[in-house]
């Protein structure tokens, strides 16, 4: 049985300056709403996961299942700000359509549940088109519900889009973030984020393979959610997908490498692509080249400090 998880986290550090957050009220939580990869796994959502600070929600990522699973983690731990009105922030790693398939969804649903709006997404150049797209795409839909018996909130259907580059491209009372490139094979942009709250930094890989961009950005941070493939499954492929898949995704070994370098308090694995290998391998793999704590993430798993170790799945 798969349960919280978590570590002790001995760090109080309070920051004060205008541009540092303000103290959290409660700790910050990470919800993994969706740790799966193109394949349809019934057990595991597409790529989306949630940094839980002060009663707002920060999404990373939207792929299919995503407002469901947001839903259902909201009812599970008691987090208001998963309820489908409370999705108000999304910043999207990259276009690819695994992470993106739940974005009419994310848009649409809260609308029609009285979201207030509008909704404000962060991502790379393409999003605006992506955005544009999808609304034209459901302006039937839209006009009904919004001129109709239904009384739909204008604000709830409006998106603004923010393309951006890497550096500081968000910042409230509750948390600062910051997007930094990550090489993810032939994508022009791919970003990985770093969620800075007053008790936590919580760093998030998105798509990428061996990146010492993302180990600069991730450098002593708190938890590290980062994509894997199993080395041993991989090494069965064909030469093709290898050729594939080396240059778009990180191995075992080469996260490992990364873990070493960054030393996070704990590592999460998600987007895990087995390749005919197993949970099993997989952390085997890691854990032979690296002694810190790691977790394979599973979906609805949540992350929070003050931590404790009892339960980490070793
Ligand atoms: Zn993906
Ligand atoms: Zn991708």
């Amino acid at each position: 049985m798969y349960k919280l998880l978590l570590l002790i986290i001995g760090f109080t550090t309070v920051h004060s300056s205008f541009s540092q957050p303000q103290k959290v009220a409660k700790p910050t939580k990470v919800v993994l709403l969706g740790t799966g990869t193109p394949t349809a796994d019934p057990e595991r959502s597409g790529p989306s996961l949630a940094i839980i600070v002060n009663n707002t929600s920060y999404v990373v990522d939207c792929g299919p299942g995503v407002v469901r699973r947001a839903g259902a983690a909201a009812a599970k731990y008691g987090i208001p700000s998963l309820k489908p009105a409370g999705l108000m922030h999304l910043f999207i790693t990259h276009l690819h359509s695994d992470h993106t398939i739940g974005y009419p969804d994310f848009i649409l649903t809260p609308a029609v549940l009285r979201r207030n709006g509008p909704l404000e997404v962060y991502g790379p150049k393409g999003v605006q088109s992506m955005t544009d797209y999808l609304l034209k795409a459901y302006k039937e839909d839209i006009d009904i519900r919004l001129s109709g018996l239904e009384q739909g909130k204008p604000t709830g259907y409006k998106v603004n889009v923010h393309e951006i580059k890497e550096g500081v491209i968000y910042k409230d009372s509750n948390i600062v973030v910051t997007a930094f490139n990550v090489h993810h094979g032939s994508w022009p942009q791919a970003f990985g984020y770093r969620f800075k709250t007053s008790d936590k930094t919580i760093v998030i890989s998105g798509d990428c393979t061996y990146d010492d961009n993302l180990i600069k950005y991730a450098m002593n941070c708190d938890i590290l959610v980062h994509e894997v493939y199993s080395e041993e499954g991989f090494a069965k492929l064909p030469a093709a997908e290898q050729a594939y898949h080396s240059v778009f995704h990180t191995s075992t070994k080469q996260l490992a490498e990364v873990a070493n370098k960054v030393k996070p308090k704990l590592l999460v694995l998600t987007h895990q692509l087995l390749f005919g290998s197993n949970k099993e391998r997989v952390l085997q793999e890691i854990k032979s080249r690296y002694n810190g704590e790691v977790v394979y993430g599973n979906d609805l798993d949540v992350f929070e400090t003050p931590i404790t170790n009892n339960n980490i799945e070793k």
